[in-house]
């Protein structure tokens, strides 16, 4: 029964990587994320429904453009499916029980679908721009907050929240101050991931 739970998580997880990648080419360009269609870089031809099914249309399609034969990067489908991987293996050790759902689980789910996506778009960006995106680390940083003080409010002690919080106000800062290079917000990401992971193993 567990099985139609992964299976789900794995395809969410590949249309959330055709989404990561997408993302990762229009966010450095200020273009729409949601609502423009999507079109071929190459020959700007709006691409149809059949030509944006994650993993699928690229081999269909045999890696090319349908419209203008340009070789679509093989980055793209690499991501679908490192995308579908990680939501898999993370549903796998959250162990969900399809009749017995526990309300933790699901808030845990809920915060690990954000907090993946915005790892994903940002080291996409960075790759591509050697640039952390502002202001996708911005939202990381107010989701796990967020997940934060839900934890807070859920139980544990108050030490641990005097130990975080100075920590999150750096990495804050580290990514907003206007004087700090790349490599060091490269520090502040790698902070937020730790915390993030650690806030995950805390469920
Ligand atoms: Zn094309």
């Amino acid at each position: 029964m567990n099985a139609i739970i992964y299976i789900y998580m794995f395809i969410t997880g590949i249309v959330l990587g055709s989404f990561y990648t997408l993302a990762v080419y229009r966010i450095p360009l200020k273009q729409d994320i949601t609502h423009t269609r999507s079109y071929c870089p190459k020959c700007n031809h709006r691409l149809n429904f059949w030509d944006l099914i994650p993993v699928f249309s690229y081999i269909f399609l045999g890696g090319k453009c349908r419209y203008c034969k340009e070789k679509i990067r093989p980055r793209y489908i690499i991501i679908e499916l490192m995308s579908g991987l990680v939501f898999l293996l993370f549903a796998m050790w959250l162990n969900i029980d399809v009749f017995n759902i526990e309300y933790k689980k699901v808030a845990t789910l809920v915060f690990g679908i954000f907090f993946f996506s915005v790892i994903f778009i940002v080291v996409g960006i960075f790759k591509e721009n050697k640039k952390i995106q502002r202001s996708v680390f911005n939202f990381g940083i107010i989701v796990e907050i967020i997940y934060m003080v839900y934890l807070y409010i859920l139980n544990t002690s108050i030490y641990r929240y005097i130990i975080y919080l100075p920590i999150i106000l750096f990495i804050t800062l580290m990514n907003n101050s206007k004087k700090i290079n790349e490599r060091n917000k490269l520090i502040a990401f790698f902070i937020f991931i730790l915390i993030g992971i650690y806030e995950i193993c805390l469920l």
